[in-house]
């Protein structure tokens, strides 16, 4: 048997074939020529028709597609045929260059450019060395890289696995994810969570000299522990009965009754995080109890010019529509840092996550945040949703009474108004707490607003002042840190005693978490014992945290808050709560 250990990043044990992807294409040598006798000409050409077949061809398979496959496909498709990229490799092979050799270069051109972008644009790097192995394939007349066809489930091993190759992954066929590179936040992750599929990244040899996991021979029977981190090849009766009670539990896991609740009866919803209409869908027939976190920033990632009110009208409403009489929490615009807008956001900032980022960017384009509080409140008016507002990065009181008062402007609040024709119907204006100063000025800041949700992602990153998005300082980036803890702790504890100066209902104003750190089940139980009001969450989630949230009562999640906070490190805190979860590894969780 040989083991192998990376990072579990989405929870499951399963056994099954190896199959491994097939490796990159080989780069074209430096300086290769143009092939004798052909005209730059005839192979611009060459490239261009290359180029227009892998773009059809993704095409073709978009439509097949549906959802965020789709989306994904689309989005590389048009790459294939990207001027920026079609242009500069046509200088190259005007300059002399063989088609595959300037094609190359053009793409590791744009590539880096948008690697400098960082965030989101930085992502579609992949995208573009993606359609370069494509056309460069064609190009050579040799098979395109990508998923293996088989007729029986495998677990599918990669280098890295590109959005392209996700999308089409046919969660039927693949039973598991396993790769060499990659982190916590890449996209194989972010798509195996969203598929349900049990995944490991950074998956290494745990003899240092062994061969790579690449190197696993096609067909032999491997075991994955998705929640371990772990793979191991030649499994024996221990891994196969382990892989038994997962397929049991997993079947409990598919399921969520549509509440909340410790098993004393305390009610902790449990909302969805979405970026876009589909995304709503899928989260109400997850059963998720309402919306805690809408990124409207993800709706316009790729626009360059502000979004006009009716466009924003309708985006806005089309969420809504898929939560009658339910709750959704929108969050204005959060431009910045690793979500770079390009008409909000200032490339050349030298510090993006201390810069003009979040609700800071009305101080330098003034104007957008009202009318996207305007459109928001016209697409509620028209709409069954129960619309929260709030604000991302408010660091201060000042910043949540400025934030308050410019949606009482547009008609979004306390009272109903109306506002042009339409009556805007009673919403509540908020605020995130991401920033570690407004957690400490908690009271204060909830005394001008009527809800905090805690983003837990920024939180942790500037709580320890570490980068959220360098995989180097990954063990700052955890939540379960107790100074984050903390931090939550105090905002709870603000929000009660505004609710007293302000004489809000239920003893306090209500507090959610819409961080990553909601959609670990062992975490949530720490925070809703810390008295966080509700917990959003990718909607995957939802049925593991309400399996767990169900197997304890809420006395026992405030001593297990109790622990965590007290504990000396992150590490000690998870592993102290985990040991008094024992559902979590009858759950494989
Ligand atoms: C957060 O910071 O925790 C959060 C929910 O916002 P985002 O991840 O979009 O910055
Ligand atoms: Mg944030």
């Amino acid at each position: 048997m040989i083991s192998f250990k990376g990072v579990g990043v989405a929870p499951g044990r399963v056994l099954g074939p190896a199959m491994t992807m097939p490796a990159a294409l080989e780069a074209p040598a430096a300086g290769m020529p143009l092939a004798e006798g052909q005209l730059p000409e005839a192979a611009i050409s060459q490239l261009q028709e290359a180029a227009e077949a892998v773009r059809d061809e993704l095409k073709q398979r978009a439509e097949a597609a549906s959802g965020e496959a789709r989306a994904v496909l689309e989005a590389t498709a048009l790459m294939a045929t990207d001027s920026m990229l079609l242009k500069s490799a046509r200088q190259k092979i005007t300059s002399g260059l063989h088609p595959e050799r300037a094609l190359w270069e053009a793409a590791e051109e744009v590539s880096a450019m948008l690697q400098r972008l960082g965030g989101y644009m930085a992502e579609r790097s992949r995208d573009v060395q993606d359609v370069r192995s494509r056309v460069i394939a064609r190009l050579r007349g040799v098979p395109a890289p990508g998923i293996p066809d088989s007729l029986e489930p495998f677990v599918l091993i990669a280098a890295d696995l590109a959005p392209a190759d996700t999308a089409t992954l046919d969660p039927a066929k693949v039973l598991a994810l396993v790769t060499a590179e990659g982190g916590p936040q890449s996209h194989t992750a972010i798509i195996a969570r969203a598929l349900g599929l049990p995944a490991v990244v950074a998956a290494r040899n745990d003899a240092s000299a062994g061969p790579p996991v690449t190197e696993i021979e096609d067909g032999s029977s491997v075991y994955v522990d998705g929640t371990a981190g772990e793979l191991r090849t030649n499994p024996g009766t221990r891994e196969e009965e382990l892989s038994a009670v997962w397929a049991e539990q997993a079947s409990q896991l598919q399921n969520f009754d549509g509440t909340g609740r410790f098993a004393d009866g305390r009610e902790v919803p449990l909302l969805a995080n979405v970026g876009n209409a589909a995304e709503a869908v899928a989260a109400a027939e997850a059963s998720a109890q309402g919306i805690g976190l809408f990124r409207t920033e993800f709706l316009f990632l790729d626009r360059d010019s502000e979004p006009g009110a009716a466009e924003q009208i309708a985006a806005y409403r089309s969420v809504f529509e898929a939560f009658p009489g339910k709750k959704v929490v929108v969050r204005t615009l959060d431009a910045g840092a690793d979500k770079p807008l390009p008409f909000l956001s200032d490339a050349e900032e030298p510090n993006p996550a201390l810069g003009v980022r979040g609700y800071r960017t009305e101080l330098t384009s003034t104007g957008v945040l009202p009318r996207q509080l305007e459109a928001i409140a016209q697409a509620a008016a028209g709409s069954d949703a129960e619309v929260w507002v709030m604000a991302p990065m408010i660091s201060t009181p000042v910043e949540a009474a400025e934030f308050s008062e410019l949606c009482r402007r547009a008609g979004l609040g306390d009272s109903v108004l109306v506002n042009q024709q339409n009556a805007v119907p009673k919403t509540r204006v908020g605020v995130m707490i991401e920033v570690p100063a407004a957690a400490l000025r908690a009271e204060q800041v909830l005394d001008r607003v009527d809800f905090a949700s805690l983003g837990t992602n920024d939180l942790t990153q500037y709580a320890l002042a570490a980068d959220r998005q360098l995989a180097p300082l990954a063990h700052f980036n955890d939540s379960w840190q107790p100074a984050v803890l903390a931090l939550v702790k105090m905002t709870v504890a603000g929000a009660k005693a505004a609710a007293e100066t302000t004489g809000g209902q239920d003893g306090a104003k209500p507090v959610g978490v819409c961080g990553e750190a909601a959609a670990d089940p062992a975490l949530a139980v720490v925070l809703a014992g810390l008295g966080v009001t509700t917990l959003s969450m990718t909607a995957r989630a939802i049925p593991a945290v309400a399996a767990v949230l169900r197997s304890i009562d809420s006395r026992t999640a405030q001593e297990l808050a109790e622990a965590a906070l007290a504990a000396p490190s992150a590490e000690a805190a998870r592993e102290t709560v985990r040991a008094a979860l024992p559902v979590l590894e009858s759950l494989g969780l």
